[in-house]
């Protein structure tokens, strides 16, 4: 068979049930599309690629899929860090949302997605503003994108606005290049009314698409019970906002009954532990949600949040998390891990049947790990469980040597081939320099951080 892309020589963990570890696999690929799952000899046989690629006994993985990111947050990443949230907020981050461009928004997207696939994701739930500039930046760096826009009603906050966000889903969503598709996105409750989460309710049963946002921090429960007499979930669940078509993100602050609310909606869990650790937001209730059925996946928030929009950290973070919390060292096991950054992703999403794991007819999103380093010594190669904790526990993204998105080769040995790295952080400094003399002049709190 003609193939594009056979990689040989794996040690393939598939995620998939039926044959979860091949030692010596190889994995073909057609077009967009994983066409064959086999050990090398027998998979060999049967193919004749364009392109071979040797993994020499590195770990063949399904791409890391991150549920929560705000692309456009590298901006301030490092520059006001250890303050109280409330602070960083008004005195920081809503400024420099107000006063980035158009321009910055592309370079500083295409700077976190180049991040994000060094460290393994292959693809995102990215929400924040600049939506076009967003998707050009996603389909230049070759990273899988769902964009959520910022969108919000309430006139003096400057995100786009349900229109915007339509507009974006009926143009982008028909577009040749499916890398980067459009759901519809609401910032946060206490920056929309009622009437918002109506038209998105609407407007995504019409057009087919899901729901992202944020929900459980305090502040925003604070806000829901002062104003509406009830919390989040529950005020979402009488929206009609909860459901198999929505990612809520954080979901830090629950009641039992919201809990149970999720599960029985189907509704989606994006947990971001970094970000929710270093932002001193709490500790969401994962073991519960899962306990009542709830599908959580995996997010790192964005890099001025948790700093790291690193998978692996996430995966590490998460686990530790929830075994501390709970003076349970099996609270959540290196498996169930690995499965939340994949396949839970994945179905959060609605792509389980596209992304997720390594089958025959899911698409080529495929990451190459070198375990060959001190830190995993010694390899155990045929042993599932051992192979899996030393990655979810001592895994480290310099490891990730390549990684393989819609079916093409976006970084090989560490280095990406659809960006000049080096002048994209170059590039980076330099309009940094720039806008930081500007958000010093419209941070109330200017000098202070900057
Ligand atoms: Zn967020």
């Amino acid at each position: 068979m003609r193939t594009s892309l056979v990689i040989t020589h794996a040690v393939v963990i598939t995620m998939d049930g039926s044959r979860p570890l091949i030692d010596d696999g190889a994995v073909a690929v057609s077009g967009n599309r994983i066409v064959d799952v086999d050990r090398t000899d027998d998979l060999l046989a049967r193919h004749d690629p364009t392109d071979m690629l040797d993994a020499q006994g590195a770990v063949l993985l399904p791409g890391l899929i991150n549920t929560h990111i705000h692309s456009l947050a590298s901006v301030i990443r490092g520059s006001a860090d250890d303050i109280p949230m409330d602070l960083w907020l008004t005195a920081y981050l809503k400024p420099a949302q107000r006063i980035l461009t158009s321009d910055e928004a592309y370079l500083f997207s295409a700077l976190t997605y180049a991040e994000a696939v060094k460290s393994g994701t292959t693809c995102c739930l990215d929400m924040d503003g600049y939506s076009r500039r967003r998707a050009d930046a996603a389909i230049a760096i070759g990273v899988r994108t769902i964009l959520a826009p910022s969108v919000s009603d309430r006139t003096e906050m400057a995100f786009e606005s349900y229109e915007e966000n339509e507009q974006l889903i009926v143009e982008r969503n028909g577009h040749i290049n499916q890398l980067a598709k459009v759901w519809f996105g609401i910032e946060y409750l206490p920056n929309s009314t009622p009437a918002l989460y109506e038209r998105v309710r609407k407007g995504a049963a019409k057009y087919s698409v899901g729901i992202h946002t944020h929900a459980g921090d305090s502040n925003e429960v604070r806000h829901a019970l002062q104003t509406y007499g009830k919390s989040t979930v529950e005020l979402y669940a009488d929206w009609g906002i909860l459901g198999a078509n929505v990612v809520l993100a954080h979901c830090i602050n629950l009641t039992e009954k919201e809990i149970d609310l999720l599960g029985r909606t189907g509704t989606h869990v994006a947990h971001c532990p970094q970000a929710n650790m270093k932002l001193a937001m709490g500790i969401a209730p994962i073991p519960e949600l899962m306990q009542a059925g709830v599908n959580v996946s995996l997010g790192t928030d964005g890099s001025a949040e948790g700093s790291s929009i690193d998978m692996l950290e996430t995966m590490k973070f998460a686990a530790h998390l929830h075994k501390v919390s709970k003076l349970d060292p099996t609270a959540l096991g290196a498996s169930q891990i690995l499965e939340m950054a994949t396949l839970n992703g994945a179905r959060a999403l609605g792509m389980e049947r596209e992304l997720g794991s390594i089958e025959i007819g899911k698409k080529a999103d495929m990451i190459l790990m070198n375990l060959d380093q001190l830190r995993y010594a010694p390899r155990r190669d045929k042993h599932l469980p051992s192979l899996l904790s030393r990655i979810v526990y001592a895994g480290h993204s310099d490891d990730i040597q390549t990684a393989i998105i819609d079916g093409q080769v976006v970084m090989r040995d560490r280095v990406l081939l659809t960006i000049d790295e080096e002048q994209l952080m170059r590039t980076a400094e330099e309009q940094f320099s720039k806008f930081a003399t500007r958000l010093r002049e419209v941070s109330p709190y200017r000098g202070t951080f900057i």
